[in-house]
């Protein structure tokens, strides 16, 4: 019982200081554009900002307090426990084959749950400010291709979870962890080679005058441009990106051809500059040491819980379940992987500084300042968001920020 009050109450301040924390973002979106952006900057699109924050504010709202609702209501009822009795008693007992089935059925009802949201997410609110270029049949094959991916890779983690622990008992985490480590280096090799395919086209940069300044740029820093490609990121939102991924043979600096449409030569320069830097200071590969370092503490912890039966009581289980345990643990330990979650976001801001000024070095900053004013546009971007809320979540500086440390502000 008071595991359960205790997760209850996690899960109710979770969501209180989250809705806190969104609503002072949306009064510190200004009515009025920063003043050192007034020349620079497109004011109808800035008031437009302000409508596109207040419409996805109230959506958040109404979806979160439904699924807060539920999540209490799962939890205070013992829902999960009386599914893990229901499965037991008609489909099977097996100590791997159970909690497979007993994921699955969670993962494919949560999220058969959340089409409406998604749906009206995508098909009303980003349609309406012009960003969805996404069709109803991609929409479901999307969703079917990711149920595919999901059950396919949850699968064999979790498969390997669960015999590893049915094996060794406590002494799982060890291996655990080799495994898992081993699997997210061949994920984030093979990221852009193997996954992105699968609902991306990538294609090399066609000849011509954009190939041919990108190549002279490449070669003053020595990247291959071999590794360089444009994603169709047009068939589904008509936002623009651009991000680099891999190391070795396999890194890749891919470009959205939303981007190359929005922007000007020198712009996109810049901004695969910018890629470059995150390439040249090792920023893949310091994210990758991290999280895996993140995780040997993540299971390390865990360790201690996986067989205690009163987490699987607190759930409303009869018996010491592994899923209710890790359900329970995922919940109890949430407090700690926010805190870890912040420490990433830091470090991401500092390494997108770094970006930043090794574009402006190698390169120019100018057309980099430019290009992240264009893009945030273009993105209905809130410029001015709470600090608390930039603080905790926030993976990138705000515009301002970034203008200001290229010293264009
Ligand atoms: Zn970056």
């Amino acid at each position: 019982m008071t595991i359960l009050w205790i997760i209850i109450g996690l899960v109710a301040l979770s969501y209180g200081w989250g809705r806190v924390l969104s609503w002072l973002n949306l009064r510190a979106h200004g009515r009025d554009l920063p003043e050192s952006l007034k020349d620079r900057y497109d004011a109808d699109k800035y008031a437009q900002s302000y409508d596109y924050h207040l419409t996805n504010y109230r959506f958040s709202i109404f979806q979160g307090l439904l699924s807060f609702i539920l999540t209490v209501m799962v939890l205070a009822f013992g829902w999960f426990g009386e599914l893990d009795g229901w499965l037991r008693a008609n489909v099977t007992d097996h100590a791997i084959g159970l909690p497979l089935v007993f994921f699955g059925v969670i993962y494919i009802l949560s999220d058969v749950m959340s089409w409406p949201f998604q749906w009206y997410h995508t098909f009303v609110i980003e349609e309406k400010f012009g960003f969805n270029k996404m069709t109803p049949r991609l929409f479901v094959i999307d969703k079917l291709k990711g149920y595919l991916m999901g059950i396919i890779l949850g699968g064999v983690i979790l498969g390997a979870l669960l015999w590893l622990v049915d094996s060794l008992g406590e002494g799982f985490w060890i291996w655990f962890w080799v495994f898992i480590s081993a699997f997210m280096l061949f994920m984030t090799f093979f990221y852009t080679s193997i996954f992105l395919p699968i609902f991306n086209k990538l294609t090399p940069l066609e000849e011509g005058e954009l190939r041919a300044a990108i190549l002279k740029y490449a070669q003053s820093v020595n990247f291959p441009l071999d590794n360089i490609f444009v994603m169709d990121g047009s068939k589904r939102s008509a936002k623009a990106n651009a991000f680099f991924s891999g190391f070795g043979k396999q890194k890749k600096i891919v470009l959205y051809d939303t981007l190359i449409e929005k922007h000007s030569q020198e712009e996109l320069v810049a901004v695969l500059a910018h890629e470059v830097g995150h390439y040249k200071r090792n920023h893949v590969k310091q994210s990758l040491v991290l999280s895996l370092l993140q995780t040997g503490v993540m299971l390390f912890v865990l360790s201690r819980f996986v067989l205690s039966p009163e987490l699987s009581y607190a759930l409303g289980g009869e018996v010491q379940a592994i899923h209710l345990n890790l359900i329970a643990f995922g919940l109890l330990f949430s407090p700690i992987s926010s805190v870890l979650g912040v420490g990433m976001n830091l470090l991401s801001r500092k390494n997108e500084y770094e970006a930043d000024h090794y574009a402006a070095t190698t390169y120019a900053a100018a057309p980099l300042g430019e290009a992240l004013i264009k893009l945030n546009e273009n993105h209905l971007s809130n410029l001015t968001p709470h600090p608390w809320h930039v603080f905790l979540n926030y993976s990138h500086p705000t515009l301002l920020q970034r203008l200001a440390h290229l010293k264009m502000n």
